[in-house]
């Protein structure tokens, strides 16, 4: 009776092990997926669950969001605003009802600094031409009198946009990426997916706990301006929630000795001239962080922190 006692016990014993050994190797586990979209890197990892096929949806979703914000195709949601006339409702999907009324809470909230209405100076700038110039400041003026986000009216109820004036234009590429973090997590979780990160290109968006760290939290890096990827300035370490980082390094041209970068200051429609190189915000949502990362850009540092106070962000300038 003795001995089976012991044999019973040693039995428990090495299966408690045998268990806790597997459930250290599963920790350790991530699979990993990227795709290009939003024209970036988009990666989405996941520990314990790995399943494949949740980061298939989770990617397609994703590309839907791509396709409904692409500024260059024709049939986005983005296009049929910009094409329309003033004065006719336009239908669009709920997905970009999301985005513009969140849109137009961080413009009234900046005071104009973040502005999706930005798009025909954004465009004017060429940002994705291979040897851009800046443009004359006469053109720079005559397009700024269509920015204004107060052209825009938006019909939560009936999902229709209608725009004031024939020349206003939108441009989602301040808000996508973090709106399509969101979506992408949410198709995660209800997949099942208890841990995950992801990242398009800096829009970072985390679900659950890091199996990975003794304290169960992400670390996220700050990329270092103008230095090569992965060199980091700071480790910012969430339980969960999103960080977005708004930098001059992402799209930036130099003629004549000038950097001239992405993030447009509406007032001027130049690129906001400040004393940092990047913005990282970080809060529950990546729709939220994208947005007050390039608002608060555009602020600077006195006024973006109490915006982001104002949402319970943190906010770290980088030089
Ligand atoms: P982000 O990288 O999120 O800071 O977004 C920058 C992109 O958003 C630019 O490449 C433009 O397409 C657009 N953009 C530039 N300036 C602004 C602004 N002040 N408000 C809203 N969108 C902007
Ligand atoms: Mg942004």
């Amino acid at each position: 009776m003795k001995k089976l006692k012991t044999v019973l016990t040693l039995l428990i014993v090495a299966a408690l092990l045998a268990g806790l050994f597997v459930g250290g190797l599963n920790q350790n586990r991530v699979a990993t997926k990227q795709e290009f979209l939003f024209d970036t890197l988009c990666t989405i990892s996941v520990y314990l669950k790995r399943d494949a096929d949740a980061m298939e949806n989770a990617f397609d979703a994703a590309a839907e969001i791509h396709h409904l914000t692409d500024f260059y195709s024709t049939d986005s949601d983005t296009s049929k605003i910009n094409n329309a006339k003033a004065n006719k409702p336009i239908s669009v999907d709920s997905h970009t009802i999301n985005m513009l009324m969140l849109a137009q809470e961080i413009n009234e909230k900046s005071n104009g600094a973040f502005d999706i209405s930005i798009a025909p100076i954004s465009r004017l700038w060429k940002f994705k031409d291979e040897n851009p110039t800046p443009p004359a400041a006469e053109q720079i003026n005559v397009l700024l009198s269509y920015v204004g986000s107060d052209a825009l009216v938006i019909d939560a109820k009936d999902k229709t946009v209608t725009k004031k004036y024939d020349n206003v234009q939108i441009d989602l590429g301040a808000i996508a990426k973090g709106y399509a973090a969101d979506i992408a997590a949410k198709v995660l979780k209800a997949e099942d997916v208890k841990s995950g990160l992801i990242d398009f290109g800096g829009n970072i968006v985390t679900i659950g706990e890091n199996p990975k760290t003794n304290n169960k939290k992400w670390r996220i890096g700050l990329q270092t301006p103008y230095a090569p990827t992965g060199d980091y300035s700071k480790i910012v370490e969430i339980h969960s929630g999103a960080a977005v980082t708004s930098g001059t390094y992402q799209r930036y041209f130099e003629y004549n000795g000038t950097r001239y970068h992405h993030i447009i200051d509406p007032k001027t429609g130049y690129p906001a001239n400040r004393n940092y190189e990047s913005v990282t915000v970080v809060a529950d949502s990546g729709a939220l962080c994208d947005c007050l990362a390039t608002a608060i850009f555009v602020m600077g540092e006195d006024s973006g922190k109490k915006l982001a106070e104002e949402f319970n962000a943190q906010v770290y300038f980088l030089p």
